[in-house]
């Protein structure tokens, strides 16, 4: 179990923060998959989705929609993925729980 002191997330630079409400914050993905790739994150080091309280479930969707509606305004994507990752066996590579907002853009998916 990785701990909060080597967890990247815990980590995250205060500059880097998009927004935060009292229980999560938003900040771009370092490896974008498209532009605008951002993670919400609890401030609780919790690594599962279903280890969160629902006020904490509330202040992550609170800012899913307001990281949407900036994303509209800065890149104008047409669509969105709104994702977890929930365990090392689905995909999860770091340990506190994280909520992908990946901006789609028409074509996106198009071979080059
Ligand atoms: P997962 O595979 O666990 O669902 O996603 C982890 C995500 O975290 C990946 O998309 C990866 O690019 C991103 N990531 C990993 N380490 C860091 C980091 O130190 N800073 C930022 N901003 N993103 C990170
Ligand atoms: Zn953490």
């Amino acid at each position: 179990m990785m701990t909060e002191a080597a967890c990247p997330f815990c980590r995250i630079d205060p500059a880097q923060v998009l927004l935060e409400n009292d229980l999560a914050f938003a900040f771009h993905d370092g490896f974008p998959v498209t532009l605008g790739h951002t993670l919400v994150v609890p401030k609780r080091h919790v690594a599962s989705f279903f280890e969160t309280t629902a006020e904490e479930q509330a202040a992550l969707f609170d800012l899913v929609g307001r990281m949407r509606e900036l994303l509209l305004q800065q890149h104008a994507p047409d669509a969105f993925n709104i994702g977890v990752n929930d365990g090392v066996a689905a995909g999860q590579t770091v340990p506190h729980l994280h909520i992908h907002l990946i901006p789609r853009y028409a074509g996106d998916t198009e071979d080059p």
